[in-house]
């Protein structure tokens, strides 16, 4: 599985640039499909047990490695547990779409006070789930953020849907804006997403080729970020762990692997061709 071949155009010269200049480059991926496979219990979901080792190998020559995740970044600390890995002391783990920052340098961790309509959604969420029927769906309180996920529903693809409209009605309600995953919806305050936190990062680091991975429509904005990166004459790769349950991000990828097992082998060769 070389990466290199394949690639044509804007991808080719993003994975030439990678391999010319990585203290150029940097590696920003999603967690949750991505770094992760997906579980049915968010809160028991894990890091690929490789994925940190292969991680720490990069982050000795890449110019910086980081997570955009719209978990919160506490969850991914317990998680991926990458706080002192070798190679990842530069590490920036952005949560919550970009709200939330922690750096693994300085050990600090940075976020605005929660919105109070997260709160007053999160209360309201069972009786319209019991309104609905859909007591089984699972509510997930990230604190700036409230998900519900679905994957444990009797009929996940047919519950999403009776659960679209009811939950952009209660978003817009409180002025929340409705994101839609894989077997999950989720209401959080406007303003940020992966794109523009991947760029706030990316003006930071002074890097000139961006690597993005992800799996879910939540990471198109980060997508589009890094494609209007190259509009601009620079370089970047896009990645696409791939699923079965979502495939609006393969048809845009440069390179597609098979979920996070399949990235953590394309980061292995990776790691073998930079010598590290
Ligand atoms: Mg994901």
């Amino acid at each position: 599985m070389s990466p290199a071949p394949p690639l044509r155009g804007a991808a080719r010269q993003g994975w030439d640039s990678l391999l010319a200049d990585p203290t150029q480059a940097l590696l920003a991926f999603d967690f949750d499909g991505t770094l992760s496979p997906i579980v049915d219990d968010p809160e028991r979901a894990y890091a690929h047990p490789d994925v940190i080792a292969v991680l720490g190998r990069l982050g000795t020559v890449v110019g910086a490695v980081a997570v955009v995740t719209g978990r919160p970044v506490a969850s991914v600390l317990r998680l991926a547990e990458p706080a002192g890995v070798p190679g990842l002391e530069s590490l920036v783990v952005l949560g919550q779409y970009g709200i939330e920052r922690w750096d693994a340098a300085t050990g600090e961790f940075a976020a605005p006070p929660p919105p109070g309509e997260i709160a007053r959604v999160r209360d309201a969420l069972p009786g319209l789930l019991a309104d609905l029927d859909l007591a089984a769906a699972r509510i997930e309180d990230k604190g700036r953020a409230v998900a519900v996920h679905v994957r444990t529903s009797a009929n996940p693809v047919a519950a999403l849907e009776r659960l679209r409209v009811p939950l952009a009605l209660l978003a817009a309600e409180h002025g929340l804006i409705l994101e839609p995953g894989r077997l999950v919806l989720e209401m959080r305050p406007p303003g940020m997403d992966k794109g523009q936190a991947l760029l706030l990062l990316v003006a930071e680091r002074r890097v000139s080729t961006v690597v993005y991975a992800g799996d879910d429509l939540g990471d198109l904005a980060a997508y589009d970020a890094v494609d209007a990166w190259r509009g601009e004459g620079r370089t970047g790769l896009l990645i696409c762990s791939a699923s079965a349950e979502q495939d609006a991000l393969s048809r845009r990828a440069d390179v597609v692997v098979p979920g996070p097992d399949g990235l953590v082998r394309w980061l292995a060769e990776l790691a073998d061709q930079l010598g590290v």
